[in-house]
């Protein structure tokens, strides 16, 4: 597989320090490399963010004519929603809703982790936990937090790793995963960035080894692992300019047509994996 450039039909991206700083918007750079690659083939974002975060932090810095618009595939909380451009607009495909029963569980477990944990922060700026109608995210600093102050909350994964570990036997029905710097995500069992694919692969008539995968969080814990458990080419970054380099290298090796591709590919597919 990955014989030629060509043979990627479509190209996923996580948001969150994928393609901008967590719920910053995105740098014009990158703004400008988006919309040359969606000159070239369709471009999904799938992340744990609500639409809303979506428009502020991408569609608002994307200028672009319709017909480019047409091949944005937008997947917010997790991929448990689906827009498309439609008419000028964007149109809701699909929306996982959890129940309300479902969410008031959610939410005192998260709590009760949390505060068990002793990461319950009693002055957090916003929201502790956040009701995304398909999805629940509890954020440790709040929704509204510093950047710095995220960044420094858990650097090396720690204090995520032990919610999840936490909580996930707590919520058997559900998807416990870390998402941001300081937040986990939970959805409903089966519905995660992996549904989030499967529906653009059904959408795009696609395999799993036809579309490229770009993510933060591609560990084992992360947001982005049950992309790579589909089998997805995927392409580990650290940060939106890291992503930067991977369009810029994907373009070049586009337009060339032919060779391996210049940047590390992970799969869960061994063979299948290419590294230069
Ligand atoms: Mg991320």
């Amino acid at each position: 597989m990955y014989q030629t450039p060509h043979a990627t039909k479509a190209v996923i991206f996580d948001l969150d320090d994928t393609l901008a700083p967590s719920k910053s918007p995105l740098d014009p750079s990158m703004a400008t490399a988006l919309v040359s690659l969606l000159g070239r083939l369709p471009v999904c974002i799938i992340s744990g963010g609500r639409f809303e975060q979506f428009q502020a932090q991408v569609l608002d810095r994307l200028t672009a004519q319709e017909q480019i618009l047409g091949r944005l595939h937008l997947m917010p909380t997790c991929g448990t929603r689906y827009y498309r451009r439609r008419q000028g607009s964007w149109s809701q495909i699909y929306s996982e809703d959890l129940s309300a029963a479902e969410k008031a569980r959610i939410m005192q477990v998260l709590e009760e982790t949390s505060k068990t944990l002793g990461y319950w922060e009693e002055h957090p700026r916003g929201e502790l936990i956040d009701d995304r109608g398909s999805q629940v995210t509890y954020s440790a600093l709040g929704q509204a937090a510093l950047l710095g102050d995220k960044a420094a909350w858990d650097p090396d994964g720690t204090k995520k790793s032990l919610l999840v570990t936490r909580a996930a036997p707590l919520l058997p029905d559900f998807e416990v995963r870390a998402g941001g710097s300081t937040s986990i995500d939970v959805t409903r069992k089966g519905i995660d960035k992996a549904y989030g694919v499967r529906k653009l692969m059904t959408q795009l008539h696609a395999a799993p080894e036809e579309l490229l995968f770009v993510g933060d969080r591609l560990d084992e814990m992360g947001n982005d692992y049950p992309v790579l458990a589909v089998g997805v080419p995927c392409v580990p970054v650290t940060s939106w300019q890291d992503t930067l380099v991977v369009i810029t290298q994907f373009i070049e090796w586009w337009d060339e047509g032919t060779g391996a591709p210049p940047f590390r590919i992970m799969s869960a597919r061994p063979h299948a994996a290419r590294r230069p």
